[in-house]
């Protein structure tokens, strides 16, 4: 088992698969991104290896996110190859839904057990304009066609900018009530340098998303408590449920379970802070031994640290992007 410092257990692991993306999101990306060179970026094999190594260690459940997952080649492949492996207990994809129409079935047949597909608006111009380069009409289709493949469960993540999209927050849950989804909100990061907005000012707490909400739907607390730091409630008369995801205002490091690796194969232990270990060396200087791997999974757990400290200050925004952390 891997159990850090401060007696917190790591059976999570999210597993980034590419830097790439066909969107640029305006809190996630520039406009203009260098990706990293192919020699770079960790080979599917290699991913695999990374994955086996986690779940030999006691790792439960992976998900397999980026960049966009579904801009890489193989990507089924890959996840199939994972869910095979003995002792997972579940695989599951965070995507921008563009691709979903070509991938949702090969990748339920691959045996990912659940999708979260991101979602921040429901008005084309909106949404082009968010995404930069994103067309609402394929990630509608994509949600669609990963409700036809049977997904045991499907979760909208919707990031509000306070000006650009949090009066179509109500909106949102409706949609999702409707597609018989989930939806987490979530407040949005100092992760990289954006010059398109100020976090700051775009940013809105969940308790005020709450509040918005609760005016038109009537909110349960959920009865099942996850261990990750989405908050749930249920929709009163609905299966469904809304969750709040919030790095700000509802501190969750003493909860946290997961670690993650970055497509060059860089073991984050914090989504907050740079703390982190290269694995890659030890991938490609020991390709037929996972041993070395697993000592320096093992040993990583040394240093995960307590807690992260978001912060809007500018001075204290972090250089990594979203992208290149796994999202
Ligand atoms: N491309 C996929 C997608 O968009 O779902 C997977 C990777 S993306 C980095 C994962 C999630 O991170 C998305 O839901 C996205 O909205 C969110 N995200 C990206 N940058 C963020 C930021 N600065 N703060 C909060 N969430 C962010
Ligand atoms: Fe791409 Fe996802 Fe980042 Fe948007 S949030 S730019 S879809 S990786």
């Amino acid at each position: 088992m891997l159990t850090d410092r401060f007696g917190r257990t790591v059976d999570y692991l999210r597993l980034s698969v590419t830097d790439r993306c066909d969107f640029r999101c305006v809190y996630c990306m520039a406009e203009e991104m260098t990706f990293l060179p192919r020699a770079e970026v960790l080979t599917l094999e290699e991913l695999q290896r990374v994955a086996a190594a986690f779940v030999a260690l006691g790792v439960r459940r992976i998900r397999l996110t980026g960049g966009e997952p579904l801009v890489r080649r193989g990507i089924e492949q890959l996840a199939a190859g994972i869910s095979a492996l003995p002792g997972l207990d579940e695989l599951t994809l965070t995507t921008n839904g563009a691709r979903l129409r070509q991938f949702a079935r090969p990748l339920r047949d691959a045996g990912v057990r659940r999708l979260n597909i991101s979602l921040d608006s429901l008005d084309p111009q909106r949404f082009a304009t968010l995404t930069r380069t994103g067309q609402l009409a394929d990630v509608i289709d994509g949600i669609q066609a990963a409700r036809e493949a049977g997904f045991q469960r499907i979760r909208l993540n919707s990031v509000i900018l306070r000006g650009r999209n949090d009066d179509e927050v109500p909106g949102l849950v409706d949609f999702a009530l409707h597609n018989d989804c989930d939806i987490a909100f979530i407040e949005e990061m100092p992760l990289g340098q954006i010059a398109e907005h100020s976090r700051g000012e775009a940013f809105v707490s969940s308790a005020e998303l709450r509040e918005l909400i609760a005016a038109r739907f009537e909110l349960l607390p959920a009865t099942d408590v996850t261990a990750g730091p989405s908050r749930y409630w249920q929709v009163a008369g609905s299966k469904r449920r809304v969750g709040f995801i919030s790095p700000h205002s509802h501190n969750f490091c003493h909860l946290c379970n997961r670690v993650r690796v970055t497509v060059e194969g860089r073991l984050l232990l914090c989504l907050g802070n740079e703390h982190s270990v290269d694995l890659k060396p030890l991938l490609r200087e020991f390709p037929e031994d996972d041993q070395p791997l697993r000592e320096a999974i093992v040993a990583a757990m040394a240093i995960k640290p307590e807690r992260h400290h978001f912060s809007h200050e500018p001075e204290e925004q972090l250089v990594r992007f979203m992208n290149m952390t796994g999202g």
